[in-house]
């Protein structure tokens, strides 16, 4: 739509009822630059403040964030369709990260001594970690809260001003959080809410005043914002898809190995890039496995027990993932009468060929496909023969097999006889190879992703 002003919009839905949530301006490229040089003037002023009244206002904006909690959970369940529990868990796991990254800023980037290990010479040595200017962020729609927190937190406790370009689908949910943060920092435009399409996010990437990109969203997208981050030679974090595996060992308690396939394969209706699309057990237990997950999945039903699809397009991929896994495995439950537009229930098909775009292409959607497996070494090489690489999970009686599995696991995180458990801890480092991108988010490397290291040595 275009007002009466020459201003183009585009209107946020309900994709359980297709409603209109909201309207929002797609901003131009020019409307891009002005809010970049807004942020590179509030960038410097941030930049100024020492660390711990950084540390002070970001609390504030916690508490700000925990004040609105419900509001904000609200608006997430409006724009994506997800139920109001799991937009709320989402914002809490948020505000944890929010939390950790102004507690720890100082401890991991403040000024340290460094041994010179140089025998002889009379010099003393001293690291910092700057900030870096303005980030810019490019968020996805399926956590529109935490996912891109774990960049904005982040950049902005290592003292950086922050641009955030929320996903079309979601604009609300980025506006919403972007005008809370006013709240606990009135005086400069230290993190502002940019919406639009595509187009809006590469004129972000393509900013000269852009000093780095964090970018989370699909692969094939990725490498659209990689090209154009290469005009200015602007660094980039990119957190993209994934096809994680979960493997069951002999040993391993079934039932919770159940509990954790079917929540991981069917929360948020699938739309997670750490979601579970792939189990392999071992020979030894497939049977009594099975039997425990489809009794469990049997009992699921989309619309009560998770959401729809929030992006109507992923329908198209989600049915030709179920037909062929149908046509080369065979169906336990659903199959391509599952989807239901906007809702697809649950859909379980084992014995499917590796070479199946089901096994091999990112889902996103409340499916998964089984194998039985010899052994552990086999059920690890099909897990790693995978373009992606995010994360995947051990289920195993034996924690020291568990443990070499999870470190020859192909990706940057694993859990062990539990589900997605890194993500919630703020320590741990975020993020992929492959496919899956490159950098890191949360934690210590999430803070210096968005600094620049100051080393200093001086003559005695
Ligand atoms: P997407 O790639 O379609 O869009 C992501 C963002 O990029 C949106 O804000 C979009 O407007 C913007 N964009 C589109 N074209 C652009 C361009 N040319 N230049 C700059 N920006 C552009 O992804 P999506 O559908 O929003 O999200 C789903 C994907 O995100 C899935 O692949 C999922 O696995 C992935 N994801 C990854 C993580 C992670 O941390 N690894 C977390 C959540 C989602």
């Amino acid at each position: 739509m275009t007002t009466a002003t020459g201003q183009r919009t585009f209107d946020s839905l309900d994709p359980a009822t297709g409603a209109v949530v909201g309207t929002h301006p797609i901003q131009d490229a020019a409307a891009v630059r002005a809010a970049v040089a807004e942020a590179g003037i509030a960038a410097a002023w941030w930049a100024g403040l020492d660390r711990a009244e950084r540390r002070r206002r970001l609390l504030d904006y916690k508490a700000v964030l925990t004040r609105d909690l419900t509001r904000i959970a609200r608006l997430v369940h409006e724009e994506t369709g997800k139920p109001e529990a799991d937009a709320t868990l989402e914002v809490v796991l948020a505000i944890t990260h929010l939390d950790w990254a102004a507690r720890n800023a100082h401890k991991v980037l403040g000024m340290r001594r460094v041994s010179p290990g140089l025998v002889g010479a009379n010099l003393a040595a001293t690291l910092e970690y700057l900030p870096l200017g303005v980030v810019g962020v490019i968020g996805p729609w399926n956590y529109p809260v935490f996912t891109p927190m774990g960049s904005i937190a982040y950049a902005l406790a290592a003292g950086n001003a922050v641009v955030f370009k929320p996903s079309e689908l979601t604009p609300g949910v980025g506006v919403l959080l972007a005008t809370l943060f006013t709240e606990a920092v009135p005086e400069r435009q230290v993190f502002q809410t940019i919406t639009g399409l595509g187009e809006t996010g590469a004129a972000l990437a393509g900013d000269p005043g852009v000093a780095k990109i964090a970018f989370t969203g699909s692969t094939a997208t990725a490498k659209r914002v990689m090209a154009a981050c290469a005009t200015n030679l602007t660094p980039l974090v990119a957190e993209c898809g994934g096809k994680d595996a979960l493997i069951v060992d002999a040993d391993a308690d079934l039932p919770a190995a159940a509990d954790a396939a079917l929540w991981g394969a069917l929360s948020n209706a699938g739309q997670t890039c750490v979601g579970v699309e792939r189990i392999y057990v071992v020979d030894a237990v497939y049977d009594a496995f099975m039997k425990e997950l489809t009794d469990r999945a049997g009992q699921v039903r989309a619309g009560r027990d998770y959401g729809p699809i929030t992006m109507p397009a992923q329908l198209d991929i989600i049915r030709r993932h179920i037909d062929d896994a149908v046509a080369g495995g065979r169906a336990v439950l659903g199959g391509t009468d599952s989807v239901r537009a906007p809702f697809v229930d649950p859909v379980i098909v084992e014995d499917v060929p590796e070479d199946s775009s089901a096994v091999r292409e990112e889902t996103f959607g409340p499916t998964v496909t089984v194998k039985r497996v010899a052994d552990v070494e086999e059920a690890l090489e099909k897990t790693n023969a995978t373009a992606y690489g995010l994360a995947g999970t051990v289920f195993s009686g034996n924690t020291r097999r568990a443990l070499e599995l999870a470190r020859r696991m192909r990706g940057g995180m694993t859990a062990i006889n539990s589900i997605i458990s890194f993500a919630s801890i703020p320590a741990l480092p975020f993020g992929g190879v492959g496919d899956s991108g490159f950098g890191r988010i949360h934690g210590a490397d999430g803070l210096r992703e968005f600094a620049r290291p100051k080393a200093v040595s001086r003559q005695r």
